[in-house]
């Protein structure tokens, strides 16, 4: 059996796109207005006009379910419209949109709000991304695919609420799926209404309503509603440890987007300059909402001061070790059951001025940074706490560093930021954190296509392994196999 080139797969893939592009396999086409039937549910009963919008979780599934037949009969030039739409309105609307957001959630900095949605129209891939694989020998002809699963029952934070969905939505979509989510109830609103938007703009092109089902009113028991139905065949979970556990109890295939804590080290051949300007961009985005974002950084001994300095020069503002243990009292709660500490809610996603407040310390408006010295124990290195408060540990060795690193990091698997020109120290630690990101010199969020190379996601798949969520984490391997013929070589 021989393996057929690349070269030969790109060229077949090549000419189907083009047939299916100049309208070949659209075995339905309705045009904006078109007199196509309203859809409907298997059982009959009208689902169409309702764009999206449930509250009740069997209706929802019930209508993805038709919508996702719908879809299934539609050629792949078709999905990617649908993902079109999506991403025409996450970008013609970005500034309206955003501001719904910052509005209804009332966490982060508001003009990273529009950003994040650009950065979201960006990262989807198309139907491109489904690759086939092909077999070709003396037995015949076997073409591996990337199928859909049916109807994905998602749930997202309310960090990134409309972000996340949007592109949650365009992956699930693209690998000819529908979905039903159940929101963060803090960022219901915005999701529900960019759920009407997406949901009116591809009947408009394709006819079919109800691909991105919404619980408008969604609670702990929709939630578990979502995860124990029959007609729900995956999950895809982006939230904190309560959700991710709760998903992966329900006996359903989850994909968990989970928790961080994500760690820098600077080690003493860093340039420190750059390393400031790094954690500043990574940590202080959308005031450290990203779950990629630097959360405690360990800087060893010998250039801690000078590190310390430097990120004074860059414009974040340093608290002494005490205040930084008042405000940790404020701002991070005990865990329950000996869990780690986690943020108070009040705090996540503050502005620096107004946390520092707290303490009667007074900042400018425009910073974008508290940092402090504090001990390994501080809650603020132990706790996720999507706040711009970043605790800094002075470490005596780099090994130290390391082993502080991996504990802070509490064994997620998220990411992990190195700032060394010692390419010793960066394989020593890449090997010991053993993150799914793993960024060197760099913004941590670099690793996620802002910055560096590669591609990006709302939802990094660090607790089940699947990794930056792509079309392809969406999709059943199915294999297609023909038996001594249909090879014409
Ligand atoms: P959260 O865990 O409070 O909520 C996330 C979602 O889970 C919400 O929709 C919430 O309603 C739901 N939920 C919470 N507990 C549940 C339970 N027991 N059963 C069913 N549903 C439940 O988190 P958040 O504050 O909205 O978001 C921040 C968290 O999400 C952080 O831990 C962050 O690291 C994580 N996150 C991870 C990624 C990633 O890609 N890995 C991306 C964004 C956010």
């Amino acid at each position: 059996m021989t393996q057929v080139s690349d070269q030969t797969i790109r060229e077949v893939v090549q000419q189907v796109l083009q047939h299916v592009q100049s309208g070949w396999g659209q075995r339905v086409a309705p045009t904006p207005g078109s007199s196509a039937p309203p859809p409907v549910s298997a059982a009959g009963a009208p689902t169409g006009g309702r764009f999206g919008q449930f509250t009740s979780v069997s209706e929802a599934v019930e209508a993805a379910k038709t919508a996702q037949r719908a879809l299934m009969k539609r050629s792949l030039a078709q999905r990617d419209l649908a993902v079109e739409q999506i991403r025409k309105i996450i970008t013609d609307q970005a500034d309206q949109l955003g501001r719904m957001e910052y509005e209804e959630t009332k966490i982060g900095h508001a003009p990273h709000k529009p950003e994040k949605l650009l950065a979201a129209a960006q990262v989807a891939q198309g139907v491109r991304g489904l690759a086939t694989d092909c077999f070709s020998g003396d037995h015949g002809i076997t073409l591996d695919e990337r199928g859909p699963w049916g109807v994905i029952g998602v749930i997202t934070p309310v960090t990134h609420s409309l972000p996340t969905l949007a592109v949650n939505s365009m992956d699930i979509i693209t690998a000819g799926n529908s979905l039903v989510c159940n929101p963060h109830p803090g960022g219901k609103k915005i999701a529900a209404h960019g759920a009407r938007l997406f949901n009116q703009a591809i009947h408009d092109k394709l006819g079919i309503d109800n691909l991105i089902c919404v619980i408008t009113n969604p609670t702990i028991e929709s939630a578990n509603e979502i995860f124990k139905h029959p007609d729900v065949e995956l999950l895809a979970i982006t939230g904190g440890p309560g959700v991710v556990a709760a998903a992966l109890r329900s006996g359903k295939r989850a994909i968990c987007a989970g928790p961080g804590n994500p760690p820098v080290v600077v080690d003493e051949s860093a340039d420190l300059a750059n390393a400031a300007r790094c954690i500043l961009e990574g940590c202080a985005y959308d005031n450290n909402l990203l779950c990629i974002s630097e959360k405690e950084a360990y800087v060893v001994g010998q250039v801690f001061e000078a590190m310390m300095q430097a990120m004074a020069d860059v414009g974040a503002c340093r608290l002494t070790p005490q205040q930084m243990d008042q405000l940790a009292q404020i701002c991070i709660e005990p865990g329950a059951d000996g869990g780690h500490p986690h943020a108070n809610k009040k705090f996540v996603g503050a502005e620096p001025h107004v946390i520092a407040r707290e303490i009667g310390v007074t900042v400018p408006a425009e910073c974008r940074l508290l940092y402090g010295e504090t001990t390994q124990a501080s809650p603020f290195v132990q706790a996720e706490q999507m706040m711009p408060v970043l605790p800094f540990v002075k470490c005596e060795r780099f090994e130290q560093a390391v082993d502080y690193a991996k504990q802070a990091e509490h064994g997620f698997r998220h990411t992990a930021v190195i700032h060394s020109r010692l390419v010793d120290h960066m394989t020593y630690m890449g090997k010991e954190i053993n993150t799914t990101i793993y960024v060197k010199n760099g913004p941590s969020v670099a690793g996620n296509g802002a910055g560096g190379e590669g591609y990006g996601s709302y939802s990094i798949a660090c607790s089940t392994g699947e990794g930056i969520a792509t079309p392809l984490t969406y999709t059943r391997f199915r294999r297609c196999c023909m038996v001594d013929n249909l090879r014409i070589v």
